[in-house]
Formats: C-alpha cells, structure tokens, sequence
C-alpha cells in the first residue's frame, strides 16, 4: 500500500479524493470538521509543488433537484478560508469547461470538482462504479491519492474506479485511520460498546466483533432487539423484528461476551419519562436512554479494560435527559487509562457536542467504514494491489 509520500508529486496533477461530505442546512455549512480533517493531505500537496484536483461527494442525488442543496460550491469557499488561499470551484463533474481549467492549471494551484455525485443521475455511475466514468476522471490527472475514509468501504467511480487507470495512494487521513483502527495488537480486555439506532446495518456484526472483543456492551436503540429476543416486552421501544431471531442465536453463542441493558429510560405516549427495571416497560413507553443501574454495570466492565470501541450513542443524546447515559460513560472513559476509541457519525458528534473529545485517544471520521475495518475487513478504497503501483 503507497501513501502520498511515496511519489513525487512535483508538477504533477495530482486527484485526491477527499470526504467533503459536511452536514448542511440552507446552503450553510453546520460543522466543517470533514474539511478540516482533510487539510494535512492538501497542504501536503501544494507544498509538494502539485497541481491540485479535489474530488468528493455530498449527500445523496436521486433526483435533479437534489442537486440544489448538494452542491460543493461552499465547501469550496470554507475550504478557501481554511487554507488561505484561492480555490477555484468547478461547477461540473465532466466537460469541456472542466478539462480546459485543468489543463491551465499552474503548481500549488486548488481546483474543486463539483459534487461525483451528480453522476449518479446517469444510472448511478458513481455509485455503481462505472468503468468509463472511473477511466474518464483518471484521465483528468496523473496522480490518484484517495484520502475519503468515510467512504471507503465502498466501491464507487471517484475511489476505486479511478484508481485503476492511475498511479494510486492513500493521505494521510486513511493513514491514520487504518493505524488507529488495526486491533491486531490490541491490548485486552478489550470492550466494544455498541448502540445507535441503525439496528438492521449493524446487528449483523455483532458476529463478527465478538469474535475480536471480550465485552460488548449494548446500548442505544440496539440493545431493544436483544431484550426482546431475550423474551422481555419492551413496549414501544426502537425494534428491529426481523432480527429478532438473530439476535437470540448471538445471545446464546456468545453470552459470556454481551451485556444488556437491565434498566431504560422511558418516554409514553403523553410524553411523561419514566425509569424503570428492563423487565417493566409498559406497552405505550419509548426506551431512549440507558439506566444508572446499567451505567454502573457498564462501568465495571469498563474499569476492568485496556481498550474500548464505541460505535453508536447509548441513548438519543440529541434530546436532553436521555443524553445522560451517553455523557456518563464519557465520563467513566474519562478516568480509565485505556486506548479509547469513538467512531460512527453521530458518536462522534455526540461526545464531541457534549464536550468529552480529549477523553478519546482516537475518533474516527467514518462509520460503516471504521466498523468494516474493526472487523478485520479489507476496504475496497484502501487496498491498491495492481503493477502500475
Ligand atoms: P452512528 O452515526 O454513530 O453510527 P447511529 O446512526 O447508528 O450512530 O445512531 C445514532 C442515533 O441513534 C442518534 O440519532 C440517537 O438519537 C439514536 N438513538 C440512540 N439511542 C436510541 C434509542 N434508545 N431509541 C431511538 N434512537 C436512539
Ligand atoms: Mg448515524
């Protein structure tokens, strides 16, 4: 695997794919992190005398009039600021008006592309991976440097598309994120603390995980389907009913590993929060948060280890007293000498919101793609394993 320091950049036009997939409301940038976290990669490359061609997506474009709130224009303007320095923005993903700005640029010159996924309006070709779209933006440059971690468990036409028809690395971003992530040498115990809400996308690598970690604790929404499967009602509460049975069979197969909630946090139909045993909630009751007894439960778990994974928010932080669970594990974390690690979207937004980011020895900026990795996984936009390398 190359990285961007192992060629010589010099006059070259250099593409990198970046993750400039920020979140936005009214055409307003709410947390330019993605940019930043970017920036070591950039400036790397302009200090290297590079032509520089930035790649990234924003959000999802299934329809034209997606493309009116998907557009990297102010991305190129916060980027602008962030690196002091002009960023020329180019409003299409192919074209005449594309080929010829490249073809003046000058070194240390910072083009941005407009957002890969407007080619998805042409029967998904970046998603899906088009052949001659990956081959058509490898033609534009002489370098590909992919650096978009959070994408890249997938295959799409502006990571690994490109990056057959090129000389290819990855930034120092994915750099650090495969250092960060690798648990080969972890030090044990080990604890994997799971929860959030996208139960369906994660409860299948509990399979996977366990097989790495001596702990997992299960929080969040997640941790609903388990009680359930484990026979106790939990009335309205986030259900994945599909996986129901899945969720009994990991109980059994590994329940010297998984730890469950044994108190919630509720909200019912009237909109009264009540905390009561995990074997008490009513029919019309919403579980939102973990319990104290849980906390305290969690805690010995957490004490007793050397390194801890967190992926998922244990209750719905965004709402205020069911960030409580999430804030006190922070805390507990705070006080633990272990490798800490956070990784997911909105686990990472959440202990950084609520002020806890110096607990964490590491917090990754991808969340399919830093759980894919923890499972031992290969990422399609990672490994470059072709001759011209
Ligand atoms: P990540 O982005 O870190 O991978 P997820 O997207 O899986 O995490 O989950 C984050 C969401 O989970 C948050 O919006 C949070 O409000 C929600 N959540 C946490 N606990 C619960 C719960 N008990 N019920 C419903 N939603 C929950
Ligand atoms: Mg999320």
């Amino acid at each position: 695997m190359k990285t961007i320091r192992d060629f010589d950049l010099n006059n070259k036009k250099v593409i990198i794919r970046v993750d400039f997939n920020v979140p936005m409301k009214d055409g307003i940038i709410l947390d330019d992190n993605r940019i930043r976290s970017s920036l070591k990669t950039i400036k790397y490359a302009i200090d290297n005398n590079a032509k520089v061609i930035l790649m990234s997506h924003l959000g999802r474009i299934k329809t034209s009039e997606d493309k009116v709130n998907n557009s990297l224009k102010e991305v190129s303007v916060r980027l602008s600021e962030l690196l002091n320095k002009d960023v020329l923005f180019i409003p299409e993903t192919r074209g005449k008006l594309l080929e010829n700005t490249i073809n003046n640029m000058n070194p240390k010159d910072v083009v941005l592309i407009e957002n890969t996924r407007y080619e998805d309006l042409n029967d998904k070709a970046e998603s899906s991976n088009n052949e001659t779209l990956g081959k058509y933006w490898a033609s534009l440059g002489d370098i590909f440097i992919n650096d978009a971690f959070a994408t890249s468990h997938r295959s799409h036409a502006s990571n690994v598309g490109i990056s057959k028809y090129l000389p290819s690395g990855i930034g120092f971003l994915i750099e650090k994120e495969l250092k960060a992530l690798d648990l080969n040498n972890a030090k044990r115990p080990l604890t994997i603390i799971l929860g959030g809400s996208k139960v369906s996308d994660k409860i299948g690598l509990i399979n996977n995980l366990a097989l790495k970690a001596d702990n997992i604790l299960i929080g969040g929404g997640m941790a609903y389907t388990f009680i359930k499967a484990s026979g106790i009602d939990v009335g309205s509460s986030l259900l994945d009913k599909e996986n129901i049975a899945f969720a009994k069979e990991m109980l059994e197969k590994y329940k010297d590993k998984i730890v469950l909630p044994i108190d919630s946090v509720n909200r019912d139909s009237n909109g009264l929060i009540r905390t009561c045993f995990i074997n008490e909630i009513r029919s019309d009751e919403t579980g939102l948060d973990i319990g104290i007894q849980t906390i305290k439960l969690f805690k010995n778990y957490l004490l007793d280890s050397k390194t801890i994974i967190w992926n998922g928010p244990v209750g719905m932080f965004e709402e205020s007293p069911f960030d409580n669970g999430t804030k006190e594990l922070c805390n507990i974390l705070k006080n633990i000498d272990a490798v800490k690690i956070a990784g997911g979207g909105d686990t990472a937004s959440a202990v950084i919101n609520l002020g806890y980011k110096n607990v964490f020895t590491h917090i990754s900026t991808g969340g399919g793609a830093s759980l894919e990795l923890l499972e031992g996984k290969k990422l399609p936009g990672v490994i470059y394993e072709k001759e011209n390398n």
